[in-house]
């Protein structure tokens, strides 16, 4: 998930666990216009993770200032990005949704899949969700520091697919914690599951020393054939 910058919109009343509020962005929705709004909260405990400020709930920012400023931009904006944090771990984020979806945007989320029930019950009403893949199943507990932590995953992918919406699943990756061999092999289930949009994104080693790996160029073209798009970033 990307970094915030963070804005302090109101000092008053605090409802909902809103950590961040980016107005403008282009990278956070591909191909579209978005403000995106940062969700403070999330269960787990991911060792590269770029947002550890927002794996706490209570963020200090007011939702109706937030949603009072998305107002004033109705038309110069395509959609509004839920992120985190885990955007899920608040159970108000799909009335949020469905809020910013009465303006009139667009809405997607970025999740890594811990709820899945919140996820069935707000998909109705998004129109792109970027979805962290990190790891095979069996390599998740040490990456996420939380015992069956691939299980709601399995079970967001499952409903993902059954939503026939536009998603893309997405795996930040380093060979410290995900070795080549298994990306593909993760990548192979993945794209027999009917995912058609793929990313891998490079990730500098939990040694921060250590250069960017790469993923070999027969690698690259291994994971372009699995899926209809294919993205390394
Ligand atoms: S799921 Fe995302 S927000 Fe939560 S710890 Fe992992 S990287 Fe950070």
């Amino acid at each position: 998930m990307s970094d915030c910058f963070l804005t302090n919109l109101n000092h008053g009343k605090r409802t909902p666990s809103i950590g961040g509020f980016v107005p403008f962005s282009t990278v956070d929705w591909p191909g579209e216009l978005s403000a995106v709004v940062f969700i403070a909260g999330c269960p787990w405990a991911c060792h590269y993770c770029h947002n550890p400020h927002l794996q706490q709930r209570g963020g200090a920012l007011s939702w109706e200032n937030i949603l009072s400023t998305l107002q004033k931009r109705v038309g110069l904006l395509d959609g509004v990005v839920f992120s985190g944090g885990e955007p899920f771990s608040d159970p108000l984020c799909t009335q949020l949704i469905r809020q910013v979806k009465a303006l009139g945007f667009k809405v997607a989320v970025h999740t890594a899949g811990i709820y899945p029930s919140r996820l069935r019950e707000a998909l109705p009403s998004l129109d792109w969700v970027g979805f962290d893949i990190k790891t095979t199943p069996g390599g998740y507990p040490a990456l996420t520091g939380r015992h069956q932590s691939a299980e709601p995953v399995q079970q967001c992918l499952e409903a993902l697919i059954a939503w026939g919406g536009p998603f893309e699943c997405r795996t930040t990756w380093h060979p410290d914690w995900l070795t080549e061999t298994a990306l593909l092999d993760l990548a192979q289930r993945l794209s027999a599951q009917g995912v058609r949009k793929y990313a891998v994104q490079r990730s500098r080693s939990t040694t921060r020393s250590l250069p960017v790996a790469e993923v070999s160029l027969i690698g690259r073209t291994t994971l372009r054939g699995l899926f209809q798009t294919f993205s390394y970033r």
